[in-house]
């Protein structure tokens, strides 16, 4: 399926409006200002509502999925517009999951509702394939050479010279054992958990090299970048806590060691994505720096609960409280509200600060009423004290 962006590139910082104009510089001062507070201890205005936007805020804006997906330039446009749309971070992201696959020869493609998914036969079919994956260095993962690199770098240069104010250089990581599990196959993956650990380690050796040689190839280039590091497949639902320590959280820890030595973060953010009611405790021991964000989906099928969250994280962190993603999509903005009120009474006195978000990447057909409903719940109920 040929792709053709919805406005040409050249045309697209015509279609959108200047950031000279004194309506954004105001607006951008102040989500500065409030973004700021978790980390620097002086909190301003309100608690910030992120709702790890992506595709959404192309198409909300009509554009499309794949225009966020293949045109970075229009994803970084359209994430600060939705932004300023509705008085949240004053940063435009550009990030997705399955990053460096392709160097390892899996084919990736988008759909009109899905982001890039691998196709095709597995990369790694028996434990032998997997003792020969190699390893890439920063001079692999040159724009030239890797597709990853080369769509991330187009949005960063974008956001340099048209929108920059707004720029934010990132590394995600996604998750390494979800990764490793697309060269695999998931199934095959998690039952060689059991019965192959050296296979199983011996591809999460090589994602976590090669993509501490990405964020320190993008802070060479940048100066710095947030690193975004998820633990999505290796979750409480999945596998029992040993498990997650060894094949995910080790991992990343070995990732985050080599990352921050190569000049990468200092800003870390931990996703953990899905059910991590068995496994929670043990992401208290992850490597932190004085800018790190713990965000940890659902406890069970619940949201996990802030105030749990405050409690075991919130002296070494700045956290983020979450709303059901899934709920998202409804025309019930009272329900949205009603979470996000109770999220926040619950973590809005966490020492290091506390952001309202989704519990994963808000979806595609998220209500704009929904968004609306969790940033006016910020407005009330985000507050307390010296704010
Ligand atoms: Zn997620």
């Amino acid at each position: 399926m040929s792709y053709q962006p919805t406005v040409p590139l050249d045309k697209l910082p015509s279609h959108f409006i200047s950031h000279d104009t004194e309506s954004h510089k105001k607006w951008h001062t102040g989500s500065v200002t409030r973004f700021a507070s978790p980390f620097v201890d002086v909190f301003k205005d309100r608690i910030d509502f992120d709702p790890i936007v992506m595709a959404h805020a192309t198409t909300l804006l009509g554009f499309t999925n794949r225009d966020f997906y293949e045109s970075p330039e229009i994803a970084v446009h359209c994430v600060a517009y939705f932004n300023e749309l509705f008085d949240l971070l004053p940063v435009a992201h550009f990030f997705y999951s399955n990053v460096f696959l392709e160097k390892y020869g899996v084919k990736l493609q988008t759909t009109n509702t899905l982001p890039w998914i691998a196709v095709g036969d597995r990369v790694v079919k028996s434990p032998e394939d997997a003792d020969k994956l190699p390893k890439f260095e920063k001079e692999d993962l040159k724009p030239e050479k890797c597709k990853t690199t080369e769509l991330h770098w187009r949005a960063f240069d974008y956001e340099k010279a048209n929108i920059p104010d707004m720029m934010l250089p990132m590394h995600n990581v996604f998750c390494l054992f979800s990764m490793a599990a697309e060269l695999v196959g998931p199934e095959k993956f998690i039952i060689w958990t059991r019965k192959e650990p050296k296979a199983c380690h011996k591809v999460l050796d090589s994602l976590a090299y090669t993509s501490a040689s990405g964020a320190s190839l993008t802070a060479d280039k940048y100066g710095f970048d947030m690193m975004v590091i998820g633990s999505v497949l290796a979750n409480s639902t999945v596998l029992p806590p040993k498990y997650v320590k060894e094949f995910s959280f080790d991992h990343q820890r070995d990732f985050v060691r080599r990352a921050l030595a190569g000049g990468g973060g200092p800003q870390l953010w931990y996703h953990l994505c899905g059910d991590h009611s068995r496994d929670y405790t043990m992401w208290k021991d992850v490597i932190t720096t004085p800018f790190t964000v713990m965000h940890i989906g659902y406890y069970g099928d619940d949201v996990f609960p802030s105030d749990l969250l405050k409690k075991e994280f919130g002296n070494r962190m700045s956290m983020l409280a979450v709303i059901d993603g899934k709920r998202m999509i409804e025309p019930n903005f009272a329900w949205i509200y009603e979470q996000s009120k109770k999220q926040l009474l619950g973590g809005r006195d966490a020492p290091r600060g506390c952001i309202l978000g989704t519990t994963c990447e808000t979806p595609l057909i998220t209500n704009p009423g929904c968004t609306l409903a969790a940033v006016k719940a910020c407005k009330d109920y985000g507050t307390y004290g010296t704010w």
